[in-house]
């Protein structure tokens, strides 16, 4: 009673292969109760005279190999304590979203995001709570709202960042203040702190309409940028966003963001 359509995922990759057809896919198997990944082939066989007068279909179950292709994906592009995307994965979007502004002309902006004071945390509440710590912070990230291009990633020990396409100076400012509020609202607590509870700084780097003629320079100018911010907001006195705009021809601050605490 179940219509076809329900039991495949289709998501219309069925490729012409030289000799018939070619398909793969997740199939769901409702009295097994499971689904797996399954190719299928398709072939025509012709008569002398060139009629078809039959297909051969074979259909192969290759779940196992699909699901170790995906673990092996993951290995290389996660982070193993927060399952979030890793530095590599990081590293590699930037640089495909750099070219990317340059060719149309698009802003890009970059969020560097590193927990205050996260030494101390360790040092009284342990390692292990320090991990804790990290990777509700990268799920809460991860977790706000933002848009389908936009990566969250690892940096590096207490270090996020956010790779965020076709975000202007101002989105920056607002997509920051936001992740600094929903870090501050999970409410981790911590003593020392000022508001008794972890808090994390950020730094954002935009660059508007990159231009062809500044191809040249190096998505790593964006990350030094973003950097750069982080530190004056960590000695403004952490717990906020300095954001900032840089000239694509030079990566040299035009704009910063004025300090709501300041
Ligand atoms: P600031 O506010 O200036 O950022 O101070 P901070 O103490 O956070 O800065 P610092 O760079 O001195 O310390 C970072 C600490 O983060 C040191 C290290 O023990 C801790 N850390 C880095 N990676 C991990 C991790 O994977 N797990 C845990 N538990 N701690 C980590
Ligand atoms: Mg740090
Ligand atoms: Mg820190």
């Amino acid at each position: 009673t179940r219509d076809v359509n329900d039991l495949y995922v289709w998501n219309k990759n069925i490729e012409k292969v030289p000799n018939g057809l070619y398909a793969e896919n997740w199939c769901v198997m409702p009295q097994l109760g499971t689904r797996r990944y399954l190719a299928i082939d398709a072939g025509p066989i012709y008569d002398e005279t060139g009629h078809l007068i039959s297909v051969v279909e074979t259909l192969r179950d290759i779940t196992l190999q699909k699901e170790a292709q995906s673990a092996l994906q993951d290995l290389a592009s996660k982070d193993g304590l927060t399952g979030i995307a890793n530095r590599r994965c990081f590293d590699e979007t930037l640089e495909a979203e750099w070219h990317r502004a340059i060719r149309k002309s698009h802003p890009l902006t970059l969020l560097m995001v590193d927990v205050d004071h996260f030494k101390d945390y360790n040092d009284r509440y342990g390692h292990q709570a320090g991990d804790a710590c990290l990777k509700r912070i990268a799920a809460a990230m991860a977790n706000t709202p933002l848009r389908a291009y936009d990566l969250v990633a690892r940096y590096g020990g207490e270090e996020f960042a956010v790779i965020l396409p076709e975000v202007t100076f101002e989105g920056a400012q607002a997509v920051a203040e936001r992740i600094r509020a929903v870090i501050a609202q999970l409410g981790i607590l911590d003593s020392a702190s000022t508001g008794g509870v972890v808090t994390i700084s950020i730094g954002a780097a935009t660059v508007n309409a990159v231009s062809a003629e500044t191809g040249s320079n190096k998505s790593s100018q964006l990350v030094a940028a973003a950097d750069a911010a982080l530190y004056q907001a960590k000695h403004a006195g952490r717990n906020r966003v300095i954001a900032v705009q840089v000239d694509a021809a030079t990566c040299q601050q035009i704009l910063v963001s004025v300090d709501p605490n300041s």
